[in-house]
């Protein structure tokens, strides 16, 4: 019986998402969904990557977060428009989330919207928003266990960011581990290595998503 809940609650949210994803089209908007435990960096690849391609692209950004609007005041400090969904205790933002907080945005006027899921490596992987790519990140703290601990998250995703690598000379974290394993539930997905306080690899990260948007808008 729970099950089948469960899944009548994840049909609805994949029908929700693919109506998203049918506006995102027809508005020519590229859409990403930034997922990762809280603290490995989302809002800092955010500003990262707002910073490097805002001069070519308009962005947009919707910040997901259990309350409060740090995140999304961080960002909006760039210049870019910000949206805020609080979930009001909810560990993932899902389609009916996005498509309520759609109408603040102008999205004849967004070319890129990137959506910052909340801090969680479990349920936020289930749930589809209409977005073109998942996009994950890895932190070195976090440990090199995690591609086998949350296969899910690492296999829905097309890109694995591992942040953090500064800090390498100091954590335990096995490098060649993290990307077999992470490799082994998912052939197919993209790596960098990246340090968002140096900015070590993030060229890396902008030229595949660069690399995409062009795509999407040449399609
Ligand atoms: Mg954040
Ligand atoms: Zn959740």
């Amino acid at each position: 019986m729970k099950v089948t809940v469960v899944r009548n609650i994840l049909d609805a949210n994949d029908r929700i998402a693919a109506e998203n994803r049918l506006l995102f089209d027809e508005k020519g908007v590229y859409v990403i969904n930034v997922m990762s435990s809280p603290g490995a960096g989302k809002t800092s690849l955010v500003e990262k990557t707002i910073t490097a391609l805002k001069d070519r692209w308009r962005i947009a950004v919707i910040e997901g977060d259990i309350q409060n609007t740090y995140d999304a005041d961080r960002v909006a400090a760039l210049g870019v428009c910000a949206v805020q969904i609080n979930t009001g205790g909810a560990c993932h933002i899902d389609g009916n989330m996005v498509r309520e907080a759609l109408p603040a945005l102008d999205l004849d006027r967004v070319d890129l919207l990137i959506t910052e899921n909340v801090g969680n490596l479990v349920c936020p992987a289930e749930f589809k928003i209409g977005e073109n790519a998942k996009v994950m990140i890895l932190s070195t703290p976090e440990g090199a266990d995690k591609p086998a601990k949350y296969p899910l998250m690492f296999q829905e995703s097309s890109v694995m960011v591992i942040n953090k690598i500064d800090l390498l000379p100091y954590v335990d974290f096995d490098l060649a581990k993290a990307r077999r394993d992470a490799l082994a539930v998912n052939p197919g997905l993209e790596i960098f290595e990246v340090s968002c306080k140096t900015g070590q690899g993030l060229e890396g990260w902008i030229g595949w998503l660069a690399g995409r948007v062009e795509a999407f808008r040449n399609r």
